[in-house]
């Protein structure tokens, strides 16, 4: 039998109009603002706090994941399906992809299978424009930069040297990582050292994704720390004036876009911080936006739950003041068997004492879920290479813990194949069993803080702080930020710091290297590894897959 790729399934679909997917969620067509056929960005002033109160979040994590992901997309999509299927009103609440993963390795993030966002490849490419309008935002406020740095008359005496913005990109081009800028003599700028991160990892993305409202996109883009003054003080965006000018640019950017499941459901897609060095989820916005149309929001952390789902809780939901109901926990056999110690040419065999010894690693996750005070789910996301007994296996053991685990079939069924996963999360938030509590108040100090993630989340026995990062906390102490989220930088392959500890590891110690700060998004975030804010393109990269014909058709796109 040959299966249809993602793009085909996707370019089958007869999509509905966006006033009709509207209409499911109570929003007049007058409301929304068209962008063509299939998408609408949605007006702020939907946003209701009193029906965010009633209605249900519900957060889609997963196991340590290997690096093809382990379907939290897929499953958030076909979950959000499976709902609407046994009579609920759901809709889904997802990032932005970046192009970057587009033309690499990974692909689009619109879901995968029978369980996606349409229409796919604008989702997948320029989209609304957002990302471009975080781009710019981003680089404005670089031009402004170098553009004081030259000036003689307006000079903010700022060190070069200590510069922290960089400017962005959406690509992967590791050619951009370090660069030299404003050579070519007196006329064409001063001299220094710059680079490019990538456009998710731009603090304007996490800033975007953390805003309450236009008023609070402001101060916080104000608020960007930018470098020192040859004296040491510290220079913001807003000393620069850039605020006002860089929240004219995200003007239609703050607003969530609408368009819809492969089933015609409601799906919100707004924001898309990457979840290594960022909260790794869609804006507050969004959020909010879904739950106060919606009875169900699902929703999804990027990477693991030790980084996602404890970004999303810890920073998210605190910040916003949410409530989520209930964590479905996404695991698959292939990545048990990765962390029962299979190597990357078994992953696709079947092999019970691989997925026996690789079950330590989803074990940890429930209990750190647990921590929450949420009721998880595991959603057993199959695919054509599991076995029985493997399957058998995970029910049974998370019997024994007290916790659901069900088989879910979204990629080739759609929401057919998620009901009963549909059905279990429903059961826990009727039961109210969750009553969530973060694991950390912001007010604590920094570093308690961390050696709490570190501890409870990561099983750490401790955290080293290098001479580098100590220095970074006395920083932190002297601005005042010491009541800021903390957003932990840290590998997604292990709950560790070193990659290759697989399962779940015990008596380590993770090193904070340094720690940064995002005045504006306020997280202070301590670096435990190399972290990529650039990533480069393969030997092969997906965009040499791609093709498209004379009538604008695409083929490829993944
Ligand atoms: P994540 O959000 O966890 O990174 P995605 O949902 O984006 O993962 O899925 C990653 C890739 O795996 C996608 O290409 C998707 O189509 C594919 N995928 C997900 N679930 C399945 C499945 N059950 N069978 C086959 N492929 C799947
Ligand atoms: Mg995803």
């Amino acid at each position: 039998m040959k299966y249809l790729s993602d793009i085909e399934i996707a370019q089958e679909k007869e999509l509905i109009h966006i006033k009709k997917v509207a209409e499911k969620l109570g929003v007049e067509e007058d409301d929304l603002e068209m962008y063509g056929k299939y998408k609408a960005k949605l007006p702020l002033n939907l946003i209701d706090e009193e029906k965010i109160k009633r209605n249900n979040l519900i957060l889609v994590t997963a196991i340590t994941p290997t690096p093809a992901g382990e379907g939290k997309t897929t499953v958030s999509i076909g979950l959000t399906e499976g709902l609407n299927k046994i009579g609920k009103q759901a809709t889904v609440v997802l990032r932005e992809p970046s192009l970057g993963p587009v033309f690499g390795i990974k692909g689009g993030a619109a879901g995968g299978g029978y369980s996606q966002v349409v229409p796919m490849e604008d989702i997948n490419l320029h989209f609304t424009g957002d990302f471009n309008a975080v781009e710019k935002a981003n680089n404005l406020l670089s031009a402004l930069i170098d553009n004081n740095l030259q000036s003689r008359c307006c000079t903010l005496n700022l060190d070069p040297r200590t510069i922290l913005w960089k400017r962005v990109i959406d690509m992967n081009d590791r050619s951009l990582r370090n660069i030299t800028i404003g050579l070519g003599g007196t006329a064409n700028g001063i001299p220094r050292e710059d680079g490019f991160n990538i456009t998710p990892a731009s603090e304007v993305m996490a800033i975007l994704c953390m805003a309450t409202d236009f008023e609070d996109l402001k101060k916080r883009l104000g608020n960007i720390l930018i470098g020192f003054t040859f004296d040491k003080d510290p220079i913001f965006a807003r000393d620069l004036k850039a605020e006002n000018a860089m929240a004219i640019l995200l003007k239609q950017a703050i607003r969530p876009n609408l368009v819809q499941t492969l089933e015609e459901n409601p799906a919100i897609i707004h924001g898309g911080p990457f979840a290594n060095i960022a909260q790794g989820t869609n804006t507050i916005i969004a959020t909010k936006m879904g739950l106060s149309l919606s009875n169900y929001v699902v929703t999804e952390g990027g990477f693991g739950a030790d980084l996602g789902a404890e970004k999303f809780l810890n920073i998210k939901c605190q910040a916003a003041n949410l409530n989520p109901k209930a964590v479905v926990l996404v695991a698959t056999i292939k990545a048990l068997r990765h962390h029962g110690g299979a190597q990357k040419d078994k992953l696709e065999i079947p092999n019970l004492d691989f997925v026996k010894d690789g079950f330590c690693n989803l074990e940890k996750h429930i209990e750190n879920i647990r921590k929450f005070n949420i009721e998880p789910v595991v959603a057993i996301n199959t695919f054509k290479s599991d076995s029985y007994e493997e399957i058998d296996f995970i029910i049974r053991e998370c019997e024994k813990l007290n916790v659901n685990a069900v088989v879910c079939d979204c990629w080739s069924k759609g929401g057919e194949g998620t009901k009963k996963l549909a059905q279990a999360v429903v059961n826990i938030v009727e039961s109210s069993k969750s009553t969530f509590k973060p694991l950390y108040s912001w007010d604590s100090p920094v570093k308690e803080k961390i050696e709490t993630i570190a501890k409870e989340i990561y099983g750490a026995d401790s955290v080293d702080f290098d001479k580098k990062a100590k220095l970074n906390l006395k920083r932190i102490d002297s601005l005042g930020f010491n009541d800021f989220a903390i957003c932990m930088a840290k590998t997604q392959k292990s709950f560790s710091d070193n990659e290759f500890l697989r399962g779940r590891p015990r008596n380590f110690v993770v090193t904070v290297r340094e720690i940064e700060i995002a005045a504006g998004a306020e997280f202070i975030i301590p670096i435990l590894g190399q972290m990529m804010r650039m990533p480069g393109l393969p030997s092969n990269p997906a965009s040499e897959n791609m093709t498209i014909d004379k009538d604008g058709i695409i083929f490829g796109l993944s």
